[in-house]
């Protein structure tokens, strides 16, 4: 390949993939290469995507590469557009006059149709410039799923135009956590002032480069824990009068939304209305995990909507439990009026499971034997071994900023993921990882 090598796209719907490639060989290796719509012309030297690929996967490819072309077929543009990654990884980052590729023939399908990984902008906020590199790389290794974890304690992350307090005040933190956080309310912080949020213009850009990309943006709304940022910007929303911060550490904090308030699934109703008009994608995420129930306990409006809809502990969850099951199940119930289709954390089993939810397993156990015979589909990601902020060489003190424990080798995990596939007795197959 060279800068006389002309790209030809013989179908339409892979012009916008031909260009890409384009842009992407003159940006990586400085190479020139036209681009033209049709057959391959007189003369050799020239790169092919065509269409018209026979194979059960939708997203399988096919490259032969000799000594005249290299030919791409593919059943669908994603499939192209992951056969034209494969040929980007093999060209160098780095000026050259010309790029070789042996003769060969690839054949290629992805093991599991949904490929993600979360991108936490609460706990670090990244910029859009850095949103799209992470999009790039995920691209560059053919994921599919970008799942934009926009809300947490220590920052609100999307503006919503109804409720400009979210952003207002939920997207800044006075200071961060020095260090790893290793528990009380002594500890060192930076001092600076720390935080962002993302306009819906700047989501709709996002949104559709993601797309070009192949890649389906799944939001997460973190509710009803993981709330401080909405608690200091809506205080009446707590369980107790006080003044709430946004969380300047890491960590699971006791002060959560007030369950038992219908100002509370209000302000989420709200939220998601504004969530559902930008995200095109079938899925919502809305979080459930780590809600302490301590505030519940004590707070007459929870312990009141606990009354109110006859709830009862019993012998595998608390009455709290189940409240935070009803207050999910609401706004999964309007989500679903919408057309959406609800993810959430392992935690939403405990209690009343939400129909046709979908279960993100973070804690590696999916509820499975505490919850035989709920049958629900399931994103794997156990922290274990695809969480990114675990240490990641053995033994290392050095890592200061990671959120403890030892990473275990992920190699090792998808090895086994069919043995994981099978203790969470899902059919989805899915696989996850997570960075923050
Ligand atoms: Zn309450």
């Amino acid at each position: 390949m060279n800068s006389a090598t002309r790209i030809f796209f013989k179908d339409l719907a892979l012009k916008g993939i031909a260009n890409q490639f384009s842009t992407t060989v003159k940006h990586n290796a400085n190479l020139n290469l036209q681009v033209e719509q049709g057959d391959k012309k007189e003369g050799a030297n020239v790169v092919i995507f065509e269409l018209g690929l026979k194979h059960t996967h939708k997203e399988a490819y096919q490259i032969n590469i000799d000594s005249s072309e290299i030919h791409i077929q593919s059943v669908t543009p994603s499939g192209a557009f992951y056969a034209m990654q494969t040929l980007v990884k093999s060209i160098p980052v780095q000026e050259v006059s010309e790029v070789h590729f042996p003769a060969t023939e690839i054949k290629d399908y992805p093991r599991f149709a949904y490929r993600g990984m979360m991108l936490d902008v609460s706990r670090h906020f990244s910029d859009v410039e850095m949103v799209k590199r992470t999009i790039d790389i995920l691209a560059l290794h053919n994921l599919n799923v970008f799942h934009w974890h926009l809300t947490d304690d220590q920052g609100w992350r999307m503006e919503i135009k109804k409720r400009p307090l979210l952003t207002q005040i939920g997207a800044w933190r006075d200071n961060t956590v020095v260090g790893r956080y290793i528990g009380g309310n002594d500890y060192p912080t930076d001092n600076q002032r720390h935080g962002g949020f993302y306009t819906q213009d700047q989501i709709k850009d996002v949104i559709a480069y993601a797309a070009e990309r192949y890649i389906t943006i799944i939001p997460e709304i973190d509710l009803p824990g993981h709330t401080s940022a909405v608690l200091a910007s809506y205080p009446e929303l707590g369980c107790i009068e006080k003044e709430y911060k946004v969380a300047n550490r890491w960590g699971v904090i006791k002060d959560v939304i007030c369950a038992g308030n219908e100002q509370s699934l209000q302000l989420f109703k709200d939220v998601m209305d504004e969530v559902c008009e930008l995200f095109p994608g079938k899925y919502i995420h809305i979080g459930g995990d780590e809600c302490v129930k301590e505030r519940w306990q004590a707070c007459s409006k929870c312990q009141g909507k606990i009354k109110q809809l006859h709830l009862k502990s019993d012998s595998r969850f608390s009455k709290e439990d189940y409240l935070q099951s009803y207050f999910m199940g609401e706004i999964a119930q309007y989500l679903h009026s919408k057309g959406k289709q609800v993810i959430g954390w392992d935690e939403i089993l405990e209690g009343m499971p939400m129909d046709g939810s979908v279960i993100m397993s973070w804690r590696g156990s999916f509820g499975g034997k505490e919850n035989a015979g709920v049958k629900k589909d399931v994103i794997i990601g156990p922290a274990t071994h695809t969480y990114f902020f675990y240490i990641q060489t053995l033994g290392s003190k050095k890592e200061e900023k990671t959120g403890g424990g030892d990473i275990n080798s992920s190699a090792d995990f998808c090895r086994n993921i069919d043995s994981w596939k099978i203790e969470s007795g899902c059919h989805h197959g899915p696989c996850h990882s997570h960075v923050f």
